[in-house]
């Protein structure tokens, strides 16, 4: 057995066990052999080996998302899909034997879309051309812009800087992804609208870096809020086509003209929450969950059905295993995730004001998670090892399981509203070919793009970690305060994305 330098109650439990496996819960636990002696909790193994055949046998992640994408189509929040997507996930929990299930209210400004045209004409000239388009999220109820297209590239802060004045008043080119600007980091493209209106653009025209005229949506605002100023996303094809057609024109002589209609009210959207109490340590839960909802254009198979459709048979596989670890686990569906984290905002925010965001001891989020291969421990280096062991026990059990740990925290997605109040946070290693990728937010996100056993793979290694965290005697880290939380995000590099974003509280 190889001995490393480990927090004291690892030593303890390796040298019992005579592996890096986890015996029973993490810490202080006595040896494996006298465990069933003197008490009834079973080894985290024999519970893994429980999970891993259960989902391999009963699993239905894949059956229940091709089912609602069949049945309900795309899962907008605010639209009657939307509703129905909430409803079909309470049901089925409530299916699976949960007594506990809630829907969690909030009050969301809907925006969806309706008309929009882009057309091209060089300046004092009416030979125009459209171009296929789609409105991104939160952009204006009513735009009519005509305007200089100024090319900003990849619209990172360098390049506006760059540009400075000249930007003002005109209509900005900028692509979503990255091209040719190696190892830079890239910026969400409610970021870049941000940046855009900062420097006075009156209009976006964001080109979509995915060749094939693959057209995406998302939203392009940073707070949720509509944005003062129309921006649209064209395909890759028109992108190229239209920068020749600049390097042709005079230069500053090419305008567009942007002409959309939109509608934006207010409106409920519902969280739907199962509770599995928990049986030593209730008070203090682990939320483990995942964005419903999605965009419009297709059914969001791969963001985020995989995801949270995995979170609910993780929550079959509990209820159907009778699985009672020492903590409440949350399994939580979260609603308008696409349109600004609104329904983790939500959640976040009524936990902090009634003080309970201490119980809160982990929160793990699954969004576009596929087939993990390892754990992410989100910059809390106090818990690498306590994953790392998880994972030598996930592997006792599944030997494919590949165990690359990671230590990243991110930006984004439903684990940031608790992120940023030092909520510790855990995700799970997977992986997407391009081919699905590039249909993130795409007109293609359909179910032929999901993997049955990828989902399954899914499921069951989320659900053991969840099981080790749910069931570990006591766990090595906490939630931060505010000052170390603003340390940790300064260490993981999220201060500028989140100032940008108007979401970083502290003055420097
Ligand atoms: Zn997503």
């Amino acid at each position: 057995m190889h001995r490393k330098i480990y927090p004291r109650p690892f030593v303890f439990l390796l040298a019992l066990a005579g592996s890096t496996t986890l015996a029973t819960s993490v810490c202080a636990a006595p040896p494996i052999t006298n465990r069933s002696a003197v008490s009834s909790r079973p080894s985290v193994e024999k519970v893994f080996n429980r999970i891993n055949a259960d989902v391999q046998k009963n699993g239905r992640a894949y059956e229940t998302l091709a089912d609602a994408s069949q049945r309900i189509g795309h899962r907008l929040t605010g639209s009657p899909n939307g509703a129905k997507a909430e409803q079909y996930a309470y049901d089925l929990l409530k299916s699976y034997g949960f007594k506990d299930v809630r829907y969690q209210n909030f009050e969301v400004e809907s925006w969806m879309r309706d008309t929009v045209t882009l057309s091209i004409v060089p300046n004092k000239s009416d030979n125009y051309r459209d171009l296929k388009v789609v409105s991104l999220a939160h952009s204006p109820v009513d735009a009519h812009v005509r305007g200089e297209i100024i090319d900003v590239g990849n619209g990172l802060e360098g390049d506006f800087k760059a540009l400075g004045p000249k930007i003002k008043g005109k209509i900005t080119l900028i692509n979503i992804g990255l091209s040719a600007a190696k190892g830079a980091r890239n910026l969400h493209r409610s970021e870049k609208t941000a940046l855009a209106i900062q420097y006075g653009a009156i209009g976006v025209i964001m080109v979509n870096l995915v060749p094939g005229n693959v057209l995406l949506t998302g939203t392009a605002s940073v707070t949720g809020k509509l944005i003062p100023v129309p921006a649209v996303c064209i395909a890759y094809e028109s992108g190229v086509g239209l920068r020749q057609w600049l390097a042709e024109e005079k230069k500053d002589n090419l305008h567009a003209v942007i002409d959309m209609t939109n509608t934006s009210r207010k409106i409920r959207a519902r969280n739907v929450i199962a509770t599995l109490p928990g049986s030593d340590l209730p008070n203090e839960k682990i939320v483990i969950g995942g964005h419903l909802d999605s965009w419009d254009l297709a059914t969001g198979a791969i963001d985020n059905g995989i995801g949270s459709f995995s979170v609910m048979d993780i929550a079959r596989t509990f209820r159907k295993l009778k699985l009672k670890p020492k903590r409440t686990i949350e399994f939580v569906l979260f609603m308008g995730e696409e349109q600004g984290l609104l329904g983790s905002r939500a959640m976040a925010d009524d936990l902090k004001k009634r003080g309970q965001l201490d119980n809160v001891r982990y929160v793990m989020n699954l969004d576009m998670t596929n087939d993990p291969n390892g754990i992410n421990a989100f910059g809390r280096d106090d818990m690498v090892q306590f994953f790392k062991s998880v994972g030598e026990t996930i592997q006792q059990v599944e030997p494919t399981f590949g165990n690359q740990m990671t230590n990243q925290a991110g930006l984004h997605s439903d684990h940031q509203p608790f992120m940023i109040e030092g909520v510790p946070i855990v995700g799970m290693n997977g992986h997407l070919t391009r081919e699905v990728l590039d249909c993130y937010h795409a007109n293609c996100d359909r179910i032929n793009l999901a993997n049955r056993d990828h989902m399954q793979n899914t499921v069951r290694y989320s659900a053991m970690v969840l099981y080790a965290l749910a069931d570990a005697d006591a766990i090595p880290t906490r939630r931060l305060d505010d000052a170390k939380t603003r340390d940790y995000l300064v260490a993981q590099g999220l201060r500028t994305p989140l100032q940008i974003a108007n979401e970083w509280r502290w003055k420097e």
